[in-house]
């Protein structure tokens, strides 16, 4: 059965129909399906700075960001030769190449690393960091946080349930999907995010069999919620006093709540680093490139050089490494002082609107990133991000997509913007909210 589409949205109807024929759900990452909002996902065709095109010719202002990667905009001219050059000159070898050294060196000046190794997601950077982590310590157990995504690594699929009061125990950590055998999860500890005393109750139980704590630097898949003062030193400091690794989760924030990640926040204030990050999104340029990488005795144990193994036919691809590498190295101080000017603009604009309609909202954020949650409260945990108002959120969201703003189909989602969100871009967001806060009101 098929519900009639929206005016306008006829084509992506029909290739929507199409796409769920043969893929389940019609999309290729469940999120994109509009199953939390509901409707019909429209089908882009083509995007150039704050802007997409869809297959019925409609605009959109631009708030997913590609779920991240896009901090210079789509289409950015310069990115664009770089990569048009590359294709020019063959796809992929399995070999190495100019452009993975380049990309690599740039990384490991800026984030506090000394050696990198790239794959193709973020999934398996969080993948290959937990492996190498177990490997390293010789240590099995691995801490994670409620809300926190580190993509759908078997291990990490895990949530502790609503007890998160206190802490889990291992092989209470139930996989939060079919498919993860309990096996794959009983050796995680789930605890709730921002909580010190249960991190300190799990690290006194199990410290001595926990290979790695991994957390989100900020949290950016429940809404942003970001970590107390002091939390990521505190976690770093705990890791290292029971010899665990901290691997710091920057797929999200790298490049992204500033020019240096969410470290560049605290650990570059405060005078500490991870044992090992993971990077993705912004540093592929829109293609799909990701990393792990951390102290050099941690890497020293990767295959070649050490016993840990690990590969990738398409990892540091030439083509995804000279987009990323091109996007950083125009991603400037300009560019991040540019995000937080429109930032506080869009923020100061959602605030105002959805307190005129009267809906309970919150607006977090680290660096430049951020998020509205539709909750009267603020956010410092998984448990508080789900109190959110989701009908409220969805009738927001169809009421801004109306208006020709295409938020993130989600209310546990970072607005991402660019810096190709110019005054125009800005000045249509500003116009659609007090309408679509009414929306949100009704619902
Ligand atoms: N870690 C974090 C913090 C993420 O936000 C994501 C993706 N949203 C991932 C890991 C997984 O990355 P990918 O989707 O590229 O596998």
């Amino acid at each position: 059965t098929q519900t009639a589409a929206p005016a306008g949205t006829q084509r992506s109807a029909h290739l929507f129909a199409r796409a769920r024929a043969v893929t389940p759900g019609g999309v290729n990452s469940p999120v994109r399906a509009f199953d939390a909002v509901g409707g019909t996902p429209r089908f882009i065709a083509s995007a150039r700075g704050a802007w997409l095109t869809d297959v019925d010719g409609t605009a959109y202002v631009d708030l997913i960001g590609s779920w991240g990667p896009m901090l210079l905009g789509h289409a950015h001219p310069e990115v664009q030769a770089a990569v048009a050059e590359a294709v020019a000159r063959g796809t992929s070898y399995g070999t190495p190449t100019v452009p993975e050294v380049e990309l690599a060196e740039e990384i490991v000046s800026r984030a506090p690393i000394e050696a990198i190794r790239f794959v193709s997601s973020g999934t398996e950077a969080t993948m290959s960091a937990i492996r190498l982590a177990r490997g390293f310590t010789g240590r099995d157990l691995v801490v994670k946080f409620a809300g926190c995504y580190h993509g759908h690594v078997d291990a990490l699929l895990a949530s502790a349930g609503s007890g998160l009061a206190t802490f889990a125990e291992p092989g209470n950590a139930s996989p939060s999907t079919p498919g993860v055998p309990a096996s794959a999860t009983e050796l995680t500890l789930v605890l709730p995010y921002n909580d010190r005393t249960a991190v300190e109750a799990a690290f006194a139980e199990h410290g001595d069999r926990i290979a790695c704590l991994i957390t989100e630097a900020a949290p950016g898949n429940m809404g942003v919620v970001p970590p107390a003062p002091g939390f990521n030193a505190f976690l770093a400091e705990t890791c290292a006093r029971h010899g665990a690794l901290f691997v710091s989760d920057e797929v999200m924030t790298g490049f992204r709540a500033s020019r240096l990640g969410q470290w560049g926040l605290d650990g570059a204030v405060e005078g500490w680093r991870p044992d090992l990050m993971t990077f993705g999104k912004v540093m592929g340029g829109g293609f799909p490139a990701a990393a792990f990488g951390g102290r050099a005795d941690v890497m020293a144990a990767l295959s070649p050089q050490g016993p840990v193994y690990q590969a990738g036919t398409l990892s540091g691809n030439p083509v995804a490494t000279t987009a990323g590498l091109t996007t950083l190295r125009l991603a400037t101080e300009e560019v991040y002082t540019y995000l937080h000017q429109v930032g506080d603009v869009v923020k100061a604009g959602a605030a105002e609107a959805l307190a005129a309609a009267g809906v309970p909202h919150t607006i977090q954020s680290t660096g430049t990133m951020f998020s509205v949650f539709f909750t009267g409260e603020a956010v410092t945990d998984f448990a508080g991000a789900q109190r959110q108002d989701l009908p409220a959120y969805a009738a927001f969201f169809h009421a801004m997509l109306d208006r020709g703003i295409h938020l993130p189909p989600s209310a546990y989602e970072a607005w991402f913007l660019s810096a190709a969100h110019d005054d125009r871009a800005v000045q249509t967001i500003l116009d659609a909210l007090p309408a679509a806060a009414e929306a949100a009101a009704r619902a």
